[in-house]
């Protein structure tokens, strides 16, 4: 069998303390964007994710909640969270991969809120390749938007 081989550069013996004001990286792992079979692109694991490790964030645009539900209104793919009960995150612009994050009534993520930040946490193990699915929850469709997610026992409705 032929073996691959790599030479890798010896690690260096002090790693540089990160410049202060400049915030660690944080998408932990890599993914990538494509089209899903639940509802317009999603985001997958482009590397196994072990279970209860943090993925990533997702960042965007701080806003109220009232623009929040303006901005909600009468459009179909939007991802906004609402990190507080006044305070919104709009993603819509973001270009965090884990904006692509669709619904799974049975999903392999979980959304956590720490000090406003939004991040997302693994379920369980991940394999290469998985799409990457959170449950909204309440979401601004009020269970007007048909749920496709595939999983055994799906509610059907968003
Ligand atoms: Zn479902």
């Amino acid at each position: 069998m032929p073996q691959l081989r790599t030479l890798a550069a010896p690690e260096p013996a002090n790693v540089l303390p990160r410049p202060r004001g400049i915030p660690a990286d944080p998408q932990k792992f890599a993914l990538t964007v494509g089209p899903s079979a639940i509802d317009g692109q999603g985001v997958f694991a482009a590397e196994a994710i072990p279970a209860r490790r943090k993925i990533g964030e997702l960042r965007g645009e701080p806003i109220s909640v009232a623009e929040a539900r303006r901005r909600a209104r009468g459009v179909a793919r939007i991802m906004i969270v609402e990190v507080s009960e006044r305070r919104a995150i709009d993603a819509s612009a973001s270009t965090d991969a884990l904006r692509f994050a669709n619904h799974s009534c049975r999903p392999n993520m979980v959304l956590k809120l720490q000090q406003g930040r939004v991040a997302f946490h693994a379920l369980r193990d991940i394999d290469p390749g998985e799409e990457l699915t959170v449950g909204y929850g309440r979401s601004h469709h009020l269970g007007r938007l048909a749920c496709r997610c595939g999983a055994p026992g799906c509610a059907g409705t968003l």
